[in-house]
């Protein structure tokens, strides 16, 4: 039997009662699986889900070692986006709260540069930041890592699908060999056992499954008549206006329906059914885990095996008959520590399956009516990113850093102007701002990646 209390750990008795004030009565799975290791200085490979409190598992671990009279850097996390790096940044912050003399410093791209030099010459005692303002730094001598005790990365799997694996080494040959690394994955795929052989040593690997908290999501139930459906939809999109959603449809017919009239109302929206090939279905998938598309229609089905990271917000056009299928698909919100959102349309003739739901949760369903909705006139629903395809692929040998390094070099192209990168076996996408598309494709058209020509185009 595992102790949960943070009082058996080998940790100050000022940072249990700090644990105790912030209403961390005991530990969660991963951090009593993973905090003794932490504390003994052993690297560690941990497999855990979003909201597992991964932070504190290895916050309270780095803290214990930091020596707040050295004043340079002494641990370093590593994040996929800046929204992340900001939550990491929060929370160690909250976990440092009783040594105030502790500094630490975000380096996150889209932020301006200066401001972030001065703090480090100030000294920073902690570094948090995005894989691409890291390297910046570094490259330009403003960040020293020398002295590091903890590296920790954090959502590695989400960094090497970013395509951040050659930066990611490139930071970490900088710090020193002898150092605690500490490894954070939601999944464990090839990729990460690869990047773990060079980069950890002896390490204890633990693996926990955090169930999903169902509390986390805000579920709104609207109560409509039969030719409400589109309008409320739309209603919907207006009133809330998630970055990110799934639309669940019965029916491929449904699913096609309902997309089209999504993109005749300015919201763009890709349906996802049985019906696509594989390269269809791919270049959906990429479209929407790359932000150039934020809605999508599925049918549960095609929505099967779907690995998105942190969904927004997930509408039932149609409740399912069935509360457990309702659980599932809305078990996709509210994931990276974040709320999330459940919104569902039903009929008097579905009335029934909202008192499903509510046995099957044993709660009351939060119901309202369409006229709720803030309504807006001119609407628009455009995503951040247009996804720009190439055509040459893996078996042309293209790597992500290939497609990085000219877009930011030759190209000109700022780092942040430049999203998510896929590479399939004979083509690739990349995800560019809108407003750095017309100067990626200018220099696709003639310049070279990989010393060769490619065939660049914007998918719409
Ligand atoms: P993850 O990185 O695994 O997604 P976080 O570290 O962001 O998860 O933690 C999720 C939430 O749980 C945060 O709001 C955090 O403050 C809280 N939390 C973490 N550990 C505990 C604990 N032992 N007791 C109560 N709440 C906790
Ligand atoms: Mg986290």
């Amino acid at each position: 039997m595992t102790n949960l209390s943070f009082s058996s750990l080998p940790i100050s008795a000022a940072q249990t009662e700090n644990l105790d004030s912030l209403g961390y009565k005991q530990m969660t799975a991963i951090q009593s699986q993973a905090l003794p290791h932490v504390l003994e200085g052993r690297d560690i490979i941990a497999q855990a889900k979003t909201g597992s409190g991964k932070t504190a598992a290895f916050g309270i671990g780095l803290l214990n070692q930091i020596n707040p009279r050295f004043f340079g850097v002494q641990a370093l996390i590593l994040c996929p986006t800046r929204e992340l790096a900001d939550q990491v940044g929060k929370e160690i912050r909250k976990l440092a709260r009783m040594t105030p003399n502790i500094k630490l410093v975000l380096l996150c791209g889209g932020k301006p540069f200066g401001p972030q030099v001065g703090s480090l010459e100030h000294g920073a005692h902690i570094v948090v930041g995005t894989p691409g303002r890291l390297q910046d730094h570094l490259r330009k001598g403003n960040l020293k890592l020398d002295g590091l005790k903890t590296l920790v990365l954090d959502e590695a799997d989400r960094m090497l699908d970013m395509g951040f694996y050659d930066v990611m080494l490139e930071i970490i040959q900088q710090t020193p060999a002898k150092r605690q690394t500490l490894l954070f994955s939601a999944t464990y795929p090839d990729s990460i056992k690869k990047m773990c052989r060079s980069i950890l040593s002896d390490p204890v690997t633990v693996t926990v499954e955090a169930e999903h908290q169902l509390g986390v999501i805000d579920q709104v139930f609207y109560a409509i008549k039969k030719h409400e459906r589109d309008d409320t939809l739309l209603g919907l999109f207006e009133h809330y206006q998630p970055e990110s959603t799934v639309v669940f449809c019965h029916t491929k017919k449904q699913c096609a329906e309902v997309s089209l009239f999504l993109r005749e109302h300015h919201i763009l929206a890709l349906a996802i059914h049985g019906d696509l090939d594989q390269r269809e279905r791919d270049q959906v998938l990429v479209r929407f885990a790359n932000n150039s598309c934020s809605v999508l229609v599925a049918t549960d089905v095609a929505a099967r095996g779907l690995d998105i990271k942190s969904l927004q917000a997930v509408i039932n056009y149609e409740l399912p008959r069935d509360p457990d299928v309702y659980t599932h698909r809305i078990g996709r919100t509210g994931r990276a520590g974040e709320k999330g959102l459940a919104l569902s349309l039903f009929t008097d003739n579905e009335r029934i399956r909202v008192n499903g739901i509510e046995q099957h949760q044993n709660i009351l369903c939060h119901c309202e009516y369409p006229a709720s909705l803030r309504r807006l006139d001119d609407f628009d629903l455009q995503p951040p990113m247009i996804t720009i395809q190439l055509d040459a692929g893996r078996k042309n040998k293209m790597r992500p850093g290939d497609l990085l390094g000219a877009l930011t070099g030759d190209a000109g192209l700022k780092g942040s102007q430049i999203g998510k990168i896929d590479i399939f076996d004979m083509s690739s996408y990349v995800a560019i701002e809108h407003g750095a598309v017309r100067k990626a494709l200018d220099y696709l058209a003639r310049g070279k990646v990989k010393g060769r020509s490619v065939r660049a185009r914007k998918i719409t």
